[in-house]
C-alpha cells in the first residue's frame, strides 16, 4: 500500500537518511537501556527503529520508512500521535503553568480534570487522588485501601486477592500482584503474597462452556478463597474484561458483577486496574460500565492523557475519603509523588477528554471494531489459530502449534518475535505478547490502514507458524 509522506516533501535521499539510521542506532546502543528488553537480542535479533515523528496511526522513522501502529505504542495511544489539539492545550499550558508542589496548592487542570473524570466514571466515586504512572497508581490503591481499613480499626486485613494471569505494573507492590512468570519469577523474592485467584479467561473454559458460564465457576472459586480467609483481605484487584499482558485473555463481564458482590459480602474492596483497558479499549469508556459495578478503586493511566504524558489517576468513594480524615496526621494519606497532579498531564487529559465528545469517539469506535472483525475473521480457519477474540478495540489472535489439543509452540521458538520482524519489515507495528498477535490500534485508524494491518497480519502469521 503507497502512502503518502508524513510531511510533504520529506527528504528523498535515502541512502543518506539509511546512514543516518544506522549511525544513531550505533550511538543509542553505546549509551541507552531499553525496557522490556533482553538488549543482548539488539541489533541482531532485536532490530531497534530510530522513529522521528508520528502522525494519526503513523510512526516514521530516521530513514523515511513508515509504520502503522497497531499496538498503539503499549496502548498508550488513543486518537493518533501528536494529535494537534492535544499537542495544543499541553503547549497552552505549558506557556502559563508547567508545574506547582500539589501539597497545599491548586491548579485549574486539576480540578477541572477531577471534575470531569468523577463526572464520566461509574456512578459513587468521589474523589481523585493523581500519581505519573500506571505502576505508581496501583501502589496508591493498594496503600490506600490496606490504610483505610486500618483506620477503621481492621489492621488485620493484610492480604490481598489478585487473578492468575494478571498484571498490574512493575514496581514491587504492583509487580507482586501480578501472575506472568515472565516478569515475576526473578524478583520472587522481595514480593508481598497475594493470595492468587483463578483467572476467569474464557480461553480457559471447559469444553462446550460458555463464556459466562465459566466466568461464574471461577467467581465461586473466589468466593471460596475470601471464605478461606474471612477478614484478612484487604482488597481484590482485577483488570476488568481483558487481562492484556497475560495475552488479551478476555472474560464474560458476570464476572465483575460477581466478584463486586463477594467482595461486599466480606467487607473488602474492589480495585478496578483500568490502566489499560480505559478510555474506550473495551467498547465503553469504562469497563466497569459493562458489568454496571462501580470499583471502591478505579485506576487509570495509559489513555489518560490521549498518550502524550505519564499521568495517572486514582479514583475512590467517599467511604474510603472518610476513614483518612482524623486529628492524627498519620491517619491520613501521606503518599506523595514530586509530579503529582501536573499541569501538563492534566491539561491534555482534560483536551482528550474533550475529543471523546467532540467527535463522539465511542460511536465511531463501533464501526471500526466491526471492520477489524470483518477483516480478521479468515484467520480463525488458520490451521495454527486456536481462538479469535475482541472486545471492543482489542482484537486477538492465539498461535498454537495444534488447534484441536491447542499445544503451544515451543516458547523457544519465539514465534511471536518472527511476526514481529516480518510485520515491522512491511510496515507495520505489531507486538505480540508470547505467541498472541493482537490488533490495539489508535481510534483514528481508517479502513485502508486496517486493510493493509489485515494483509500484513495474514502474511505474519503464515511466517511465525511455518515449519
Ligand atoms: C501498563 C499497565 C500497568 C502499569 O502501568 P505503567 O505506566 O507501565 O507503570 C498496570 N496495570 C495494567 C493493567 C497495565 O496494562
Amino acid at each position: 500500500m503507497t502512502q503518502p509522506p508524513l510531511v510533504p516533501g520529506a527528504d528523498p535521499d535515502t541512502a543518506r537518511q539509511r546512514a543516518e539510521a544506522q549511525a544513531w542506532r550505533d550511538r543509542d546502543l553505546a549509551v541507552v537501556w531499553h525496557p522490556c528488553t533482553q538488549m543482548k537480542e539488539h541489533p541482531h535479533t532485536l532490530p531497534l527503529v530510530p522513529i522521528r515523528r508520528g502522525r494519526g496511526a503513523w510512526l516514521e522513522g530516521v530513514d523515511g520508512t513508515r509504520y502503522l501502529d497497531a499496538v498503539s505504542s503499549w496502548w498508550t495511544n488513543l486518537f493518533g500521535h501528536a494529535e494537534p489539539r492535544i499537542a495544543d492545550a499541553i503547549a497552552a499550558q505549558a506557556h502559563e503553568l508547567e508545574h506547582v508542589i500539589y501539597a497545599g496548592f491548586s491548579h485549574a487542570p486539576g480540578l477541572a480534570l477531577a471534575e470531569a473524570l468523577l463526572a464520566k466514571a461509574p456512578p459513587g466515586l468521589a474523589r481523585v487522588f493523581y500519581g505519573d504512572n500506571g505502576s505508581a497508581a496501583v501502589e496508591i490503591a493498594l496503600k490506600m485501601s490496606f490504610h483505610s481499613h486500618a483506620n477503621r480499626g481492621q489492621a488485620g486485613r493484610t492480604r490481598f486477592i489478585a487473578l492468575g494471569n494478571g498484571y498490574h505494573g512493575e514496581t514491587l507492590g504492583a509487580l507482586s500482584m501480578g501472575d506472568i512468570p515472565l516478569y515475576r519469577r526473578v524478583y520472587a523474592p522481595l514480593l508481598l503474597e497475594p493470595l492468587f485467584a483463578p483467572s476467569p479467561d474464557a480461553y480457559e473454559a471447559e469444553p462446550g462452556e460458555s463464556a459466562e458460564a465459566c466466568a461464574l465457576r471461577r467467581a465461586g472459586q473466589l468466593a471460596d478463597l475470601f471464605a478461606a480467609h474471612e477478614g484478612q483481605v484487604c482488597a481484590l484487584i482485577l483488570e476488568p474484561l481483558v487481562q492484556c499482558a497475560g495475552g488479551m485473555r478476555m472474560h464474560h463481564p458476570a464476572y465483575l458483577r460477581r466478584a463486586r458482590e463477594i467482595c461486599d459480602a466480606h467487607g473488602a474492596h474492589l480495585i478496578a486496574d483500568e490502566i489499560a483497558v480505559g478510555f474506550g479499549r473495551t467498547g465503553t469508556l469504562f469497563a466497569c460500565e459493562q458489568a454496571g459495578i462501580t470499583p471502591d478503586f478505579l485506576c487509570l493511566s495509559k489513555g489518560l492523557t490521549g498518550g502524550f504524558l505519564p499521568m495517572s489517576a486514582v479514583l475512590t468513594t467517599a467511604a474510603v475519603y472518610d476513614a483518612f480524615l482524623d486529628d492524627a496526621r498519620e491517619r491520613g494519606f501521606l503518599h506523595s509523588h514530586s509530579y503529582t497532579g501536573n499541569p501538563l498531564g492534566c491539561a491534555a487529559a482534560l483536551a482528550s477528554l474533550a475529543i471523546f465528545d467532540s467527535d463522539d469517539v465511542l460511536v465511531r469506535n463501533r464501526a471500526t471494531a466491526a471492520r477489524m472483525a470483518a477483516l480478521a475473521r479468515p484467520f480463525a480457519a488458520h490451521a495454527n489459530v486456536a481462538d479469535l477474540r475482541q472486545t471492543g478495540m482489542i482484537l486477538a489472535i492465539e498461535l498454537v502449534a495444534d488447534r484441536r489439543t491447542r499445544a503451544p509452540f515451543p516458547a523457544a521458538e519465539r514465534r511471536g518475535l518472527r511476526a514481529y520482524r516480518h510485520a515491522l519489515e512491511r510496515g507495520v507495528l505489531l507486538r505480540p505478547l508470547g505467541d498472541v498477535l493482537y490488533w490495539m490500534p489508535p481510534y483514528c485508524v481508517g479502513d485502508a490502514e486496517l486493510e493493509h494491518l489485515a494483509a500484513v497480519t495474514a502474511s505474519a502469521i503464515e511466517e511465525a507458524t511455518r515449519a
